[in-house]
């Protein structure tokens, strides 16, 4: 199905249910009222002139306009692109030409970033780009007064002539190992994904699900959004970005049911001195994805924050991107050592990366993916995308994972954060998992810089509980002896304050690598 036609379904079935509430502005809709304020930018945008295929930009955090945006960009047959809103000048240049964005909606400031003054700057170098609307400036309600001018049938013409294969998103990944690429997604990729994720959860009009993540990456617009409107969820957007405090006060103020963020997010929560201040009792589930997930932090999350039902997901912005899901009656060992198991409809495979042929259970290999939920492609870049889906469709990931006997999945690590110590592969992931454990580490990250001895050493770069509590290496040396083998144990730390991140709330261990070598060197 279309994703018009699938909120139309929702509507008719949770027209009076609550489907968005926008904290920071205190607004709220009802699955009626959604659709409705749907359709007027639909029908804005429509009188905008943009087509069918046409590309239309959004570079904003999170605010309930998002939502509207890619539900009317849905409905039009438009096709949606995402633009992190932590880009400066340079990035956004490359995306608006990139994709051949011919309008643009943005906010108009947020935090340090001046989108204004931003698009200001590159306007001249992006002809294509015709018509900027900016979120809560006169320039919105003047799409909206335009739109009040079109006939609302032309909105339905438009919508019956739609596939459910057409393109209807462009995804950048989110740049960890390089520059990022445009997945470019259909509906059929996209909402049967969200739905699948929404499936696992037990997902159904009595849900409440708090965003934190940004809606830009799919973390929150496919598994947050398209869940929630596919079962008549409610989404609750707690701050425009991540704000810990402000998630759990809206956990606590709307009795949300299910929370979402990557690993860090849900330390910085559970780090917060007022932590035992929130009423978290009304979660019962939530998706925690996008990195590894340490197991300590897992058993925090589902002690403290009553998240006995947490789900674990993974899966790549190619994929749409869940690929395999921990379900709700997996016990706690499948649930923080393994990334689940393959969800409907789609194949899995680990194969030998030298040879592609398929590796037996319980030995680590490159995962592919093959089903509905690949890419239909990268943007533009017909010769990066055969270098990752083959001829027989299989998304070759980048992985390296382990297909167990019991058809569960774990993520050993990334072919390209792989260590390789004097001839020893060494996967980052373990030794982290490892030093989770130490009482004075918050949070830890492991990556290889060069050495001569040896070609890679290996690096902990470390955030401390409390900073007034040093952390000698030898003191870690200590703690790693006898329990990790010596080629594992970490050579050279740094203590750090926090971790460079993408906006996503991922590490960048690229640059954790650069600056390591260079601290170090
Ligand atoms: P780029 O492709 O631009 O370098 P990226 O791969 O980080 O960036 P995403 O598509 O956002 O961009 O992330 C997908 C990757 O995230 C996966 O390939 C995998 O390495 C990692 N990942 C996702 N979920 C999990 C998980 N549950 N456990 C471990 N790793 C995960
Ligand atoms: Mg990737």
């Amino acid at each position: 199905d279309t994703i018009g036609a699938d909120l139309d379904r929702a509507v008719a079935r949770f027209g009076d249910r609550e489907a968005l509430v926008d904290l920071p502005t205190g607004r709220r809709w009802t699955y009626a009222e959604f659709d409705r304020a749907v359709r007027e930018v639909a029908l804005g945008l429509l009188a905008r002139g943009v087509a069918q295929g046409d590309r239309v930009g959004i570079w904003a955090v999170n605010c309930a306009e998002w939502m509207l945006v890619q539900y009317a960009t849905a409905r039009l047959g438009a096709v949606m692109v995402n633009i992190n809103p932590a880009y400066r000048v340079h990035e956004l240049r490359y995306v608006l030409r990139q994709a051949g964005i011919s309008v643009l909606v943005a906010s108009t400031a947020h935090k340090t970033s001046d989108y204004r003054g931003m698009v200001a700057q590159v306007r001249a170098d992006c002809p294509q780009l015709r018509d900027v609307v900016y979120i809560g400036d006169p320039s919105w309600d003047g799409l909206i007064a335009d739109g009040a001018g079109v006939a609302p049938e032309r909105l339905a013409e438009r919508e019956a002539g739609l596939s459910c294969d057409d393109p209807v998103n462009i995804q950048y990944t989110s740049g960890t190992t390089g520059f990022p690429k445009g997945a470019t997604l259909s509906h059929h990729n996209i909402l049967n994904n969200g739905y699948f994720v929404g499936e696992t959860l037990g997902y159904t009009h009595q849900d409440r699900i708090c965003v934190p993540v940004p809606f830009y990456h799919c973390f929150g617009m496919v598994m947050g959004n398209l869940a929630a409107t596919s079962h008549g969820a409610c989404i609750v957007i707690p701050a425009p970005s991540f704000d810990p405090a402000a998630t759990l006060a809206a956990v606590a103020g709307e009795r949300c049911t299910s929370l979402y963020g990557v690993p860090t997010m849900f330390i910085a929560e559970l780090e917060l001195p007022d932590f035992d201040a929130y009423d978290l009792s009304s979660l019962r589930t939530g998706i925690m994805a996008g990195s590894p997930c340490p197991v300590e932090v897992m058993k925090r999350v589902v002690d403290r924050m009553h998240m006995a039902g947490v789900s674990i997901c993974y899966g790549m912005t190619e994929t749409s991107p869940v690929s395999t899901q921990t379900r709700r009656d997996d016990d706690l060992e499948r649930r923080t050592g393994t990334v689940g198991r393959v969800l409907p409809h789609i194949e899995v495979k680990v194969v030998d990366p030298a040879t592609g042929i398929t590796v037996p259970r319980g030995t680590s290999g490159e995962l592919c993916t093959r089903g509905y939920s690949v890419m239909l492609g990268y943007w533009d870049q017909p010769e990066r995308t055969a270098e990752v889906i083959d001829a027989a469709r299989w998304m070759h990931t980048g992985d390296l994972a382990v297909m167990r006997e019991d058809g569960y999945v774990q993520i050993v690590g990334r072919i390209k954060d792989m260590i390789i110590r004097g001839g020893e592969n060494v996967y980052p992931r373990e030794i982290e998992e490892f030093l989770h454990t130490h009482p004075k580490i918050a949070d830890v990250q492991v990556v290889g810089v060069p050495d001569e001895k040896y070609g890679e050493e290996i690096l902990a770069c470390v955030i401390l509980r409390d900073p007034a509590e040093p952390l000698t290496r030898d003191e870690l040396a200590r703690y790693c002896e006898g329990r990790l083998a010596y080629y594992k144990v970490p050579r050279h730390l740094r203590i750090m304050e926090s971790f460079p991140m993408t906006v996503s709330g991922k590490v960048r261990k690229v640059e954790l690598r650069e600056e390591g070598a260079r601290v170090l060197g």
